[in-house]
């Protein structure tokens, strides 16, 4: 276990805003941060950062947490894992935990094949570097313009046109064959042993969001003949690592680690096909660009791009195969709430050679001048269908699937481009949107709700008070009864520490009722409000001690009102005449508690707030 002090000192040295703004796009609002939501798909940011609480949470979906949480499901780490990764970035050493041995053999696996990748891309960054065998990769890349900046900066590296270069060299540091097949490096040789997957190829290695190294992909030489060339194939242009236990194509992008910042300051992110459109594009100042690995945009690759930005500009062929798949994935980009525009590079085979040949203002021109998916979809049905009136009543048929998946306010917008460009009544269109309403449910619906919250809603505002205004209200919670306050004893224990002064985060990561611990998190992320039965206000200073007052006299007065009853009952039950000096001590009793309900109900219906 690690000690409670040392997972403290870590959260507080960490800063929330910086871990959470490596993955979403936060704004500044008052005195927290708020942006796009990683866990469920929205388009008005729901998702909140509290930096002095140490907390986020999302009124969307009810995610939150501290800054360990966020990491844990961001990227798929243990509490430890995380623990470690924190503790390593603010100077604070965290022991290694006793995993169970299940955890301890996966966690080897993964970690030993980041270490193996590692070691290879440093062995291929040094041969393209020094070595002289490493001269016609050179070469090759300064023919394509790629600086040595950049080769340092991406890691770019060369694997010679040997069989067994990579596997003798690791073997020499203890990697045995198995693990560099396993690492994606080899391929198993008949009889034992492995020989190189890369041979004769200029190496770009592809890292995870976080930049480890966890695949490559390799470029040809044309100068260097591969061996297996010889019996008449030609080697493939390109080859890339298998999946592995740590990479999946349909996860990682390439260079997004590289990218990110730049993403976040463009508010776009450019998708290319290729490393070196990448490498190309980075280097002409258009750093907001990554690479789909060899495979279709997914669903999973958008999902690490929309907390980013949502406006995403994407390349596609002009001619008609192009244009399908630029249609096809529209669905996708509008089930994942993004807005995305085609890259139309003319007669350029590919960013790299447009760049080339036109130059970094002819690419910034194309950036500004891309159409949107939808325009693109409804000029293609258009021309397909012709403009009689039919036509167009069919290329509307076509789009309105499209149109029903989205929100409200984009949905008007494009219903009115529907409208002019096929010129049909907006009415109409409406129209037709809304008959398809049954088909499915919208988006939004697939939302799970927020959770659920117990707890009255005096006792809630009490904790919202001693969460946001402790000083003031402290000194009237601390001198009542805590029985006034709850008869449970983990909410006493969380008001205990509260009154303490204990960090919200410690707190809460002792409450195990899910229920209260979403109560808690709502309280570090609600605006200050005031609700006295009359609206909403902000809050003031000045109020906080009042409406405390106010929670407990209210509270109080339910269980005043409890024993009211309990004693009217008592009462009821028995006679004046035969229990003559029981009755007398109930009616004593009872009259002494009405009094007190009187002074209660006064405070308890106090208006707080008395501007306008
Ligand atoms: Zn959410």
């Amino acid at each position: 276990m690690v000690p409670r002090e040392v997972i403290d000192t870590i959260r507080e040295r960490v800063d929330i805003v910086d871990v959470v703004g490596q993955v979403v796009t936060l704004k500044r609002k008052g005195s927290s941060y708020v942006g796009l939501c990683p866990f469920h798909q929205e388009k008005t940011p729901s998702f909140n950062v509290v930096p002095h609480k140490g907390i986020f949470h999302c009124f969307g979906c009810g995610a939150g947490g501290d800054v360990f949480q966020f990491l844990m499901q961001t990227q798929g780490l243990s509490f430890h894992e995380a623990l470690k990764e924190l503790g390593n970035r603010v100077g604070v050493a965290v022991e290694d935990r006793e995993l169970t041995p299940a955890e301890r053999q996966q966690h080897k696996v993964r970690h030993d094949l980041y270490e193996v990748c590692e070691l290879a891309g440093g062995w291929f960054e040094a041969v393209l570097r020094t070595r002289p065998e490493g001269e016609p990769a050179r070469a090759y890349l300064a023919g394509r313009g790629i600086e040595e900046a950049t080769w340092e900066r991406y890691r770019l590296g060369y694997a010679p046109p040997s069989w067994n270069g990579l596997v003798d060299w690791l073997a020499k540091r203890g990697v045995p064959p198995e693990m560099a097949i396993a690492a994606g490096l080899a391929r198993p040789r008949r009889g034992g042993g492995a020989y190189d997957l890369f041979r004769g190829r200029v190496i770009v290695p592809i890292q995870d969001a976080r930049g480890r190294i966890v695949a490559f992909g390799g470029r040809h030489l044309e100068a260097m003949p591969d061996r297996r060339g010889q019996d008449g194939e030609a080697p493939p242009k390109y080859v890339n690592s298998p999946e592995t236990a740590i990479y999946s194509k349909s996860k990682v992008l390439y260079a997004l680690s590289h990218a990110r910042p730049a993403i976040q300051r463009a508010g776009q992110v450019i998708v290319v096909e290729g490393y070196f459109d990448v490498l190309s594009l980075h280097q002409a100042g258009f750093r907001q660009t990554v690479a789909t690995c060899g495979t279709a945009l997914t669903r999973e690759h958008l999902q690490s791009l929309r907390p980013l930005t949502t406006s995403v500009i994407a390349l596609f062929d002009g001619d008609a195969a192009g244009v399908r798949a630029a249609l096809r994935s529209l669905d996708l980009f509008v089930g994942a709430g993004m807005e995305a525009r085609r890259l139309d590079l003319g007669d350029s085979k590919d960013p790299d050679e447009f760049i080339q040949t036109h130059g970094a203002e002819a690419f910034a021109a194309r950036l500004r001048d891309s159409e949107t998916l939808f325009d693109l979809a409804i000029r293609h049905h258009k021309e397909r269908l012709g403009s009689t009136p039919e036509g167009r009543r069919q290329a509307l048929m076509e789009l309105v699937p499209i149109v029903r998946k989205l929100d409200a306010a984009p949905r008007e917008v494009l219903i009115e481009r529907l409208a002019t460009s096929l010129d049909i009544r907006d009415d109409v269109v409406r129209e037709v949107v809304g008959l398809g309403r049954r088909a499915g449910p919208p988006a939004a619906a697939r939302v799970p709700p927020p959770a659920r919250f117990r707890g009255s809603r005096e006792l809630n505002h009490l904790l919202w008070l001693l969460v946001n205004h402790r000083d003031e209200v402290a000194p009237i919670v601390a001198q009542v009864d805590p029985g006034v306050v709850t008869d449970r004893l983990d909410v006493a224990t969380v008001v205990a520490r509260l009154l303490a002064g204990d960090p919200l985060t410690s707190i809460i990561e002792d409450v195990e009722d899910p229920d209260l611990v979403a109560i808690l998190r709502r309280c570090a992320v609600t605006d200050p409000r005031v609700r006295d039965g009359r609206g909403e206000e902000l809050y003031t200073v000045e109020q906080a001690a009042p409406a405390a007052r106010q929670m407990l006299a209210r509270l109080e007065l339910r269980r005043v009102e409890a024993q009211i009853s309990r004693i009217q009952q008592e009462l009821e039950g028995c006679s004046p005449g035969s229990d003559g000096s029981r009755y007398r001590e109930a009616l004593v009793k009872k009259s002494h508690l009405a009094r007190k309900r009187q002074e209660l109900l006064k405070v308890a219906n106090r208006r707080l707030v008395t501007r306008a």
